[in-house]
């Protein structure tokens, strides 16, 4: 840090380079002190910085120094935050300059001046609570919203609100925006069950110091109130709290259930926020007025006054895990960041990540158990179908087992990881299939508009009429994805509500919000739909669950899809009986034989994982061991492969196992071809060391300029 010579500012900008960059004071001031953020001259541009260090002279007296342009605001961040994201970018192999984009929301990234949010809170007001409405029923509706008190404006308008009547309303003086609601109304929940005591005791007991705690509850246990009790408890003492969700895991439904617990407002933050609105949350959790935080993985890096405790929902997810600048996991860094602060972190989840249940099983983090459902509901009854010789369409004993459930007045949610009509199209004549011209890969066939497309790089384009190889009319849709699966429940079941639940239906976040209000009024229906489906929702209504196809999982090249099928198939499972009534669970295979399968259906979660990571251990694979990809890609096959032959004799370590160049599992992918260097070695910390030594070099390499490339530490994908 600054010694008595210091006369330069070691400044991070926000551009991809592996170094930081020294400048002068500004003419004819001192030295601005670390955290603050500076304009800087950059090439031609100036660009907003954060001095993260001062710095003596340079030895070389021709290089000149040019001063900081200006001074923007004094020790914006603290210490130990500068210090974690100088850890993150390090340990994960990114550039210096990232510190900068992990740090700072984009308003204040930028030299333009920011328009501020608008006050986030609606609240009705005398005149409006009097006022004649019988004409404006929209207003009226409105304000029967605001009766119980104030709420949050996004939260009006995503249910349904327009903007348009909330401005009325606002220009007329029937509702004023506030900044705070003030007090919220709490509501005690359920009482809590011994297991549930317990961690809670155990969660408070780590109040005063860093403890990782992990969460592992069944599916229905009520890990959340275990969270919540302990989250109320802190804001007691004054504390704030940051609870971490995966990315489609907030819902409006999530955010009030939070608040009502805690008798607080939630502040959220999330990419899907305005700029001003990710401002205004950055401000208040800076200053402490923001006492419950709740927000997706870049929420980890928020300036926090008082902090309490650290919560990362559904820790598996691997949203956590950043896929660009900074490759990051949200959750390893809110462990990184409660060890700073001192506080405990608590990790939540039905099905564990491998890598939080090694840590816990090595001792560095504390497992807590929660074996029973909460309440009086249990686990479903599982049932596996040998599904051979069906493909495309439904299953009989399926369509049996809905009609059922749909009789007895329960609800049905069906899991397909595949949107779209169906995977493929093929040429009946002469087996052409569509395929892209850009990836190794199907392109999906979308009847709703007609279209293919690549879901790997996103291109689209109009479904041919007849087969463009032989001129044939006959193309065959093969396999069923959501759409699919949709039109065949409809016209199987046309008695009941279907509702399909993807990217492509689901295409504002309040449409999802909406519907899960609709499916809570208890009417039977059927839910299709993928990832969306799985994500911890609470439907007590559901009986019956089904996962479709889950063949491909069994078979892949990547030694994680076991425990990601583990775990999409334990979370929709957990989605039935969470009611009153008993629940089903339906898993559909043509491999109704495979081991994996027969270990899942024991129902126990936990017991699956322990075998998973002792296969792990005895392949030497991760958490067993670390591991680090350096990918590198290129339009042609040739130059990422030089790169990283190049980089391997760089590399090279008695220390380190290095395997590779060795073609990413998708070799095509967006027009470029991918190739990777595995990185083994049997500590973490060392084999991050070992590449952050060398990050400079690898951008030196002659062949570096010829490829895109980047180090991804911890890497989930292969
Ligand atoms: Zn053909
Ligand atoms: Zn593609």
């Amino acid at each position: 840090m600054s010694g008595p010579a210091a006369v330069t500012a070691r400044v991070v900008v926000p551009v991809p380079l592996p170094r930081p960059f020294d400048y002068l004071p500004p003419s004819g001031a001192r030295l601005p002190p670390v955290g603050s953020r500076v304009l800087v001259p950059f090439g031609r541009r100036q660009l907003v910085g954060i001095v993260v260090d001062h710095g003596s002279p340079p030895a070389d007296r021709s290089v000149k120094l040019r001063p900081i342009a200006r001074v923007l605001d004094e020790v914006l961040l603290d210490d130990r935050l500068l210090e974690l994201a100088d850890w993150c970018c390090r340990y994960y192999g990114a550039a210096p300059g990232e510190t900068a984009n992990l740090l700072l929301p984009g308003a204040l990234r930028r030299v333009k001046a920011f328009r501020p949010a608008p006050k986030p809170f609606i609240e009705l007001t005398s005149t409006g609570r009097e006022a004649e409405l019988s004409r404006a029923p929209r207003q009226a509706d409105l304000r029967d919203r605001l009766i119980t008190g104030p709420l949050a404006r996004r939260e009006l308008l995503e249910s349904g609100f327009s903007a348009d009547v909330l401005r009325r309303m606002l220009d007329a003086g029937l509702v004023r925006a506030v900044e705070d609601p003030g007090v919220i109304q709490s509501t005690a929940g359920p009482e809590l069950n011994a297991e549930q005591r317990h961690a809670v005791s155990a969660i408070l007991a780590a109040r005063h110091r860093f403890e990782a705690l992990l969460l592992a509850g069944i599916t229905g246990s009520g890990k959340t109130e275990v969270y919540l009790h302990a989250a109320r408890r802190m804001l007691e003492r004054g504390r704030q709290v940051l609870i971490l969700i995966p990315e489609i895991g907030l819902t409006a439904q999530l955010v009030r259930r939070i608040e009502s617990r805690l008798g607080a407002p939630a502040h959220v933050y999330h990419s899907g926020l305005s700029e001003g609105e990710r401002l205004a949350c950055w401000q208040a959790a800076r200053t402490g007025r923001a006492r419950v935080i709740v927000g997706t993985r870049s929420a980890v890096f928020l300036p926090l006054k008082r902090p309490g405790l650290i919560v990362v929902d559904e820790e598996h997810d691997s949203s956590f895990k950043q896929a660009e600048g900074a490759r990051y996991h949200g959750r390893d860094v809110a462990v990184m960041r409660a060890r700073k602060l001192g506080i405990p972190v608590v990790l939540g989840s039905a099905t564990p990540s491998l890598e939080s249940l090694h840590n816990a099983t090595q001792g560095r983090y504390r497992l807590l158990e929660l074996t029973e459902r909460a309440g009086a509901a249990n686990l479903p009854r599982w049932r596996i179908i040998d599904a051979r010789g069906r493909s495309g369409r439904l299953d009989p004993e399926l369509v049996r087992n809905i009609r059922r459930h749909l009789d007895e007045g329960g609800q049905v949610l069906i899991y397909r990881n595949r949107r779209g009509y169906a995977p493929v199209l093929m040429c009946a004549e002469c087996g052409w299939s569509a395929d892209c011209r850009r990836c190794d890969a199907h392109m999906t066939w979308h009847q709703a508009n007609a279209s293919l497309q690549c879901h790997h790089c996103g291109v689209h384009h109009r479904a041919p009429p007849r087969c463009p190889e032989c001129g044939s009319p006959e193309l065959l849709a093969l396999g069923a994805g959501t759409e699919r699966l949709e039109d065949q429940l409809k016209a199987e079941f046309a008695e009941v509500a279907v509702y399909r639940v993807d990217r492509d239906s689901m295409t504002g976040r309040h449409d999802f919000d909406q519907l899960l209000e609709k499916v809570r009024d208890g009417k039977p229906c059927i839910l299709v739909g993928t990832q969306m489906l799985a994500k911890g929702h609470h439907l007590p209504g559901v009986t019956l669950a089904a996962v479709l196809d889950v063949d491909q999982a069994l078979f892949s090249a990547d030694f994680r899809a076991p425990e990601r099928l583990g775990q999409v198939v334990c979370q929709v499972a957990g989605r039935a009986g969470r009611g009153e009534r008993a629940g089903e669970f339906l898993l559909l295979t043509r491999h109704p034989e495979h081991p994996l399968l027969e270990a899942m259906a024991r129902g126990d979660y936990l017991a699956y994982a322990r075998k998973l990571l002792a296969e792990r251990q005895a392949a030497e694979l991760p958490p067993a061991t670390a591991l680090a990809l350096l990918r590198a890609e290129a339009h042609q096959p040739e130059a990422p492969r030089v790169f990283l032959e190049q980089a391997g004799r760089l590399l090279h370590s008695k220390r380190i196992e290095m395997i590779g160049p060795l073609p990413a599992i998708m070799t095509r992918r967006g027009g470029y071809w991918r190739f990777q260097l595995w990185l083994q070695a049997p500590d973490r910390a060392a084999l991050a060391g070992h590449l952050a030594a060398r990050i400079e070099a690898l951008h030196d390499l002659p062949a570096a300029r010829k490829v895109r490339w980047h180090v991804d530490m911890d890497a989930l994908e292969l």
